[in-house]
């Protein structure tokens, strides 16, 4: 096959510097090893981790590497000994790629907590290519309703939402607050509202908008990252790269309330914010902090399943494979409409 087009991460890059932190290299299409197929990319999601991969905070462990980890494509090849899949099918890859599957952890179903865990797109190439390859058993089928586009952030924002759901343990009748309101915190509410009914939901955004928009979709209350709730809530999930919403959510919880983090890094601007966490009012009384290591391979096949069935369809803006670095600024900068898809020309 021809070489191709493939944008690239070279370094950690300072995004206050640059605004073009990828590059566009001709490489080989890349070959399928054993029980691997190779993909024809048709589309790819942007998303928040791979600014915490340029930036440094979930640094690739090589360089250069092909980031993106929400990825639709059809089968084009298969390696020696894949069988699971034929010439032509739709499959999808999300952020786990690869796991030793011997573990405890492994053997647990908690995958995602293998020391050995590799992530696509940061530790293998991933999908701002019009190619590449992935173990069988870590590509997922797709529900024919989607559009490729329209299942590239369900692959991610969407399975990561699901877990953080689990990890609530929430019953029908308590409160779920969401702070932050971006692809995540909608799909989540969106979940809630078809599975939950009676769970009120509270919402904390910046944004005027993201607070209209959780209104228009049927969030109890919407208010600013500093506000108080107009009740204690049993949960919240945090969605945002920040620690303030983090100190006040805890402010907000109830007694044995617990908050999800919901993010695979945060940043650093805000980290005095916990200097002000105050054992008394933020953490007595049995509240309790977890954190979310992404997604198992069983998220992302309950949660595709259970998209369709919803039916959950996620607003996107759709790019092109060169205009990535736009994308992903934009993401940086809080331009959020829907969830950015990169769509790859057809051939
Ligand atoms: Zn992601
Ligand atoms: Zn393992």
């Amino acid at each position: 096959m021809e070489p191709m087009n493939a944008m690239m991460l070279e370094s950690i890059q300072d995004l206050s510097r640059t605004d073009t932190p990828l590059v566009c290299r001709q490489v080989p299409v890349p070959q399928p090893g054993e029980h691997e197929v190779l993909m024809r990319v048709t589309a790819c999601g942007v998303c928040h981790t791979e600014l915490d991969e340029i930036e440094g905070r979930t640094p690739p462990p090589h360089f250069p590497v092909i980031p993106g980890h929400q990825v639709l494509g059809r089968v084009a090849g298969l390696g020696p000994g894949a069988t699971r899949f034929s010439d032509g099918q739709r499959v999808g890859v999300a952020w786990i790629n690869r796991s030793c599957r011997r573990c405890r952890f492994c053997r647990d179903g908690l995958e995602n907590l293998c020391a050995e865990f590799s992530a696509t797109g940061r530790d293998v190439h991933g999908g701002y290519a019009p190619y590449m390859t992935v173990h069988e058993d870590f590509a997922f089928i797709i529900p024919e309703r989607f559009s490729d586009a329209q299942a590239a952030p369900l692959l991610c924002a969407g399975a990561i939402g699901y877990r953080s759901l689990s990890l609530c343990q929430l019953h029908d009748g308590q409160r779920l607050g969401l702070t932050g309101f971006g692809a995540s915190a909608h799909l989540v509410l969106k979940m809630v509202r078809h599975q939950l009914p009676d769970v009120p939901l509270y919402v904390f955004a910046r944004s005027p908008g993201e607070r209209d928009f959780a209104r228009s979709l049927g969030a109890a209350w919407a208010g600013d990252t500093r506000e108080r709730a107009p009740h204690p809530l049993d949960r919240i999930i945090d969605t945002t790269p920040a620690w303030t919403p983090v100190v006040e959510g805890l402010r907000n919880l109830a007694p044995g309330g617990r908050l999800v983090i919901n993010a695979i890094r945060k940043e650093t601007a805000d980290r005095d914010a916990l200097l002000k966490l105050d054992y008394s009012t933020h953490l007595w009384h049995e509240k309790e902090i977890k954190s979310v290591a992404n997604v198992a391979r069983s998220d992302v096949a309950r949660f595709l399943e259970l998209a369709d069935r919803i039916p959950i369809i996620p607003e996107v803006e759709s790019f092109r494979l060169p205009e990535a670095n736009r994308a992903l600024m934009e993401l940086k900068n809080r331009k959020i409409r829907g969830a950015k898809v990169l769509v790859m020309d057809p051939d």
